[in-house]
């Protein structure tokens, strides 16, 4: 039996591809990433890995996703 469930992912903008990677601030001391928070889609510095170009911002994406149950 097969079932669907609806998810919001970030895309790229431009393929709608969610293979993107975005850049996060680091901190060695404490050894954990600063929290990254997105501000209306906007990511300093992003690039999605099906368009092979660096991208500026992110767009929100519901996607229908297929869950195999027992
Ligand atoms: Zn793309």
């Amino acid at each position: 039996m097969k079932k669907t469930e609806r998810k919001t992912l970030l895309v790229c903008p431009d393929c709608a591809s969610s293979n993107i990677e975005f850049k996060v601030w680091y901190n060695p001391n404490d050894r954990k990433s600063t929290a990254f928070e997105l501000d209306d889609g906007e990511i300093e510095d992003g690039w999605c890995h099906t368009c092979e170009v660096q991208i500026s911002h992110c767009v929100e994406s519901e996607v229908s996703i297929e869950i195999k149950t027992k």
